[in-house]
C-alpha cells in the first residue's frame, strides 16, 4: 500500500501542504527542527489515529492557529491499497472550556473514511506503517507499558477485533476499579464484583490468547532477523511474561483453561485489590522480556545490542504485517539509519527499497547510501515547507 497524497493544515510547524507522492522511496532531508519528524508522525497518525510522541495530542495543533476561535489541525491522505483507493483524514479540535480561570482546552478527533466518519477502531488497519525510531529503545529499556503499547499497536493494524477487545477490556476494568474502591469505602459489597468478573475474564482471555499466537509468530520471525543483522551469532529471544503468570503453562488454544487461571487468580486476589482500589490480575499487567545471548537485554544487553533488538522486532512487524494482510505497510524511518552500523542498515535498506513505500528522514543526505539516493525522490523540509 501507499499514499499517493498528503495534506496537512495547522498540523506542528505545517501551515499548509499539499504533497502529491506514489509508490517508492522518499527521502526527507533538512537541518534540525524543520518537520521532518513531524511529517512522519501525521502520516502515523493516520494508520493509528494516535500520535507517536504526543502525550497530549492538542500539540498536533499548529501554533498559529491555537489563536483562532475554534483552533483546528487535520490531515488527510489518498492512500491506494490493491488498486483501490481510500481517502483517511484525522481532524483535531481544541473547545476552549468555559468558566475556568486560566484557558483549558478539550480536544475533539474525528476520523473519517471517505468522507464518512469512523471510530478510530474501525479505521485502524486501513492504512498500515511502522515507524522506525531512535527513541523506540524506550521497547527494551522502558517501562513495561510501553512495551503493551506497542504489543497493541502492532496487533491492532491486523486485526481489530483485539482492538475492540481490548477498548472493552478497558472500560470493564474503570468500572470493577471503582466499584473495588466504593468496597472499601464501605459503600458498596463485594458480592457485586461477580458482575464485571465475567465480562472481565472473557475479554481477558480473548487478549491473551491473541497476543500469545501473535508473539509466537513475532518470536520466531525476530529470532531469524536478529541472526541476520549480527554477524557474531548471538541468540535472540523474545518471551511473553503474562500476567497471571501461570498462564504461560497453559496451551494458547485452552481458551476456557485460560479463564480458569484468571477467575482463580481474580478470587485470591480479591482482598488485595480491594485495598489497593485497583484490579492487579489480567493482561492489562502483562511484559515482555528481550533476551541476547540468554540474559535480558534491558539489565544486560549494550545500547548497540538494544537497539539491534529494537530493529529486529520492527523488520519482524513488517513481514508479519505483510503476512497477515497481504499489503505492504508504508516504512517511516526516522533518522535511524546514520545509528546503524554496516550489516543492520543493508538489511534494513533492503527491506525499505523491497517495500512499496518508505519515507526516509535525515540531517546529512551524505550518511545515506548513494543506491537508495538514486532511487528516491529527495524533498528538502525548510522550516514546514517542502522544497524540490
Ligand atoms: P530533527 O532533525 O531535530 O529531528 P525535525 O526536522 O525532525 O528535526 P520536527 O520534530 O519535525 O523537526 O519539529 C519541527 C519544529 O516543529 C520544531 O521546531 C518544533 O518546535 C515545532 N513544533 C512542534 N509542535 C508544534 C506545533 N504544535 N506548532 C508549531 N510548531 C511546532
Ligand atoms: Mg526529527
Amino acid at each position: 500500500m501507499y499514499l499517493e497524497s498528503l495534506s496537512l493544515t495547522n498540523f506542528r510547524n505545517y501551515v499548509s501542504l499539499e504533497l502529491s507522492m506514489g509508490p517508492g522511496t522518499f527521502i526527507l532531508w533538512g537541518d534540525n527542527a524543520q518537520g521532518k519528524s513531524n511529517l512522519l508522525e501525521a502520516v502515523y497518525l493516520l494508520a493509528t489515529t494516535k500520535s507517536a510522541r504526543a502525550s497530549n495530542e492538542r500539540e498536533l495543533i499548529g501554533w498559529g492557529a491555537m489563536e483562532d476561535p475554534l483552533p483546528a489541525a487535520r490531515v488527510a491522505g489518498e492512500l491506494s491499497r490493491e488498486g483501490e483507493r481510500t481517502r483517511l483524514d484525522v481532524g483535531l479540535v481544541a473547545e476552549r472550556a468555559e468558566g475556568a480561570a486560566e484557558v483549558s482546552y478539550s480536544l475533539r478527533k474525528q476520523t473519517r473514511v471517505n468522507g464518512v466518519p469512523r471510530r478510530a477502531s474501525d479505521v485502524m488497519g486501513t492504512l498500515n506503517a511502522v515507524m522506525f525510531d531512535p527513541q523506540d529503545v524506550d521497547l527494551v529499556t522502558g517501562p513495561p507499558s510501553s512495551r503493551r503499547r506497542y504489543l497493541d499497536v502492532t496487533i491492532s493494524q491486523m486485526n481489530r477485533d483485539y482492538l475492540k477487545a481490548l477498548q472493552r477490556y478497558t472500560r470493564i476494568l474503570t468500572q470493577r476499579n471503582h466499584l473495588l474502591r466504593a468496597i472499601r469505602e464501605g459503600t458498596s459489597q463485594s458480592s457485586q464484583l461477580r458482575v464485571w468478573d465475567a465480562p472481565l475474564i472473557e475479554e481477558a482471555v480473548h487478549i491473551h490468547c491473541t497476543r500469545r499466537r501473535m508473539l509466537e509468530e513475532m518470536s520466531q520471525a525476530s529470532a531469524v532477523i536478529y541472526g541476520e543483522l549480527v554477524e557474531s551469532g548471538e541468540s535472540f529471544a523474545l518471551t511473553y511474561l503474562p500476567n497471571p503468570k501461570e498462564l504461560s503453562e497453559i496451551g494458547v488454544e485452552e481458551g476456557s483453561a485460560v479463564g480458569e487461571v484468571i477467575r482463580a487468580r481474580l478470587s485470591a486476589n480479591m482482598n488485595r485489590e480491594i485495598g489497593q482500589g485497583v484490579t492487579v490480575v489480567g493482561p492489562h499487567r502483562d511484559d515482555l522480556r528481550f533476551d541476547v545471548r540468554g540474559r535480558d537485554a534491558n539489565l544486560y544487553g549494550s545500547r548497540g545490542q538494544q537497539r539491534t533488538v529494537v530493529v529486529a522486532l520492527k523488520l519482524a512487524e513488517v513481514e508479519m504485517l505483510k503476512a497477515n494482510t497481504g499489503e505492504d505497510p508504508i516504512l517511516l524511518l526516522d533518522d535511524i539509519l546514520s545509528e546503524l552500523d554496516e550489516t543492520r542498515r543493508r538489511r534494513v535498506l533492503e527491506t525499505v527499497l523491497g517495500s512499496e513505500q518508505a519515507i526516509l528522514t535525515t540531517t546529512d543526505l551524505d550518511r545515506i547510501d548513494e543506491e537508495v539516493r538514486s532511487r528516491a525522490r529527495l524533498i528538502r523540509v525548510e522550516g514546514g515547507r517542502l522544497v524540490f
